[in-house]
């Protein structure tokens, strides 16, 4: 089994270790690459011996490391990203990014609550010279969608949350999304297909990218967002299985990397189609 670093290199430089992309194109295509390449470090981990090297060069400048400066670093990350707190998706990591690069919430389920809202809207006014992103993430297996489509499938369990009003908060806005997710997949597989058991695990995955990509046209709508080079929202799905993003799209079956969140309703509905025809969520179903 193969030996795998991954290395924060500082070294004394009078430029940035890496240079900021120039628009949200550009920052769109470093995220993708970064985790491209994060997950395929680890493809081949199994094969043989040796040692694999990831170096991800680090400004010191960020962290007040350069001799004669004086005052705290100066904020520019190129994107703000909304992901879920779950601890196996280390955002900076699995984005090969690493300190000042990215503004990062994170929140279980990934919601879009008042705080967060307030957080982006501090990026987005404060930060605006460096940040190109707006990035939801959601991941596969989340637990907070799943209680959702837990409590969707039999609505009795929600009778323990009466008084939890904390958690109804991340669940309530959830199950709008759940239900949706529900009536594409009886409409296009049949009513049939509550029946099979791998009709949960499609729910969950199912409502988990249609999750992220109505929060990432949220932000859109929130922000006002009209000129896609300067700032822009889009989505994504995390998969802990491949540590690729995952986002179903029309014609292309894998669905790697973020996409750009869709822009009105037939946006939704394309993407609605994606998903069911993805063999990601034709696998649960296949599976019986
Ligand atoms: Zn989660």
């Amino acid at each position: 089994m193969k030996t795998v670093d991954i290395i924060y290199r500082y070294e004394a430089r009078d430029t940035l270790a890496r240079p900021l992309p120039s628009d949200s194109n550009a920052a769109l295509l470093r995220l993708n690459h970064g985790n491209r390449a994060f997950a395929a470090l680890l493809d081949h981990v199994k094969d043989e011996s040796g040692l694999i090297q990831q170096v991800i060069p680090v400004d010191p400048r960020d962290l007040g490391l350069v001799l004669g400066e004086t005052g705290i670093p100066k904020q520019r990350p190129f994107a703000a990203i909304l992901g879920c707190s779950d601890a196996r998706v280390p955002v900076e990591l699995i984005f090969n990014e690493g300190p000042n690069d990215l503004f990062v919430i994170r929140v279980a389920g990934n919601g879009l609550g008042t705080e967060v809202l307030g957080s982006l809207k501090y990026a987005v006014e404060h930060l605006g010279s460096s940040l190109k992103l707006i990035v939801v993430l959601g991941h596969s297996g989340c637990g907070a969608v799943t209680a959702a489509v837990d409590v969707f499938l039999n609505p009795a369990d929600y009778l323990p949350l009466a008084t939890k009003h904390s958690l109804r908060n991340i669940l309530d806005r959830l199950l709008l999304v759940v239900q949706t997710s529900a009536k594409k997949l009886l409409a296009v597989f049949g009513p049939d297909i509550a029946r099979c058991a791998g009709y949960r695990q499609a729910l969950i995955e199912a409502s988990i990218v249609t999750n992220a990509a109505l929060e990432a046209y949220s932000i859109q709508q929130e922000f006002g967002i009209s000129e896609p080079a300067k700032l822009r929202a889009v989505y994504g799905v995390y998969l802990l299985e491949t540590r690729e993003i995952w986002v179903p799209r029309l014609g292309n079956m894998k669905g790697v990397g973020l996409a750009p969140a869709p822009r009105d309703l037939a946006g939704f509905v394309d993407l609605g189609d994606a998903i069911v025809q993805s063999d990601r969520i034709a696998s649960y179903i296949k599976s019986e």
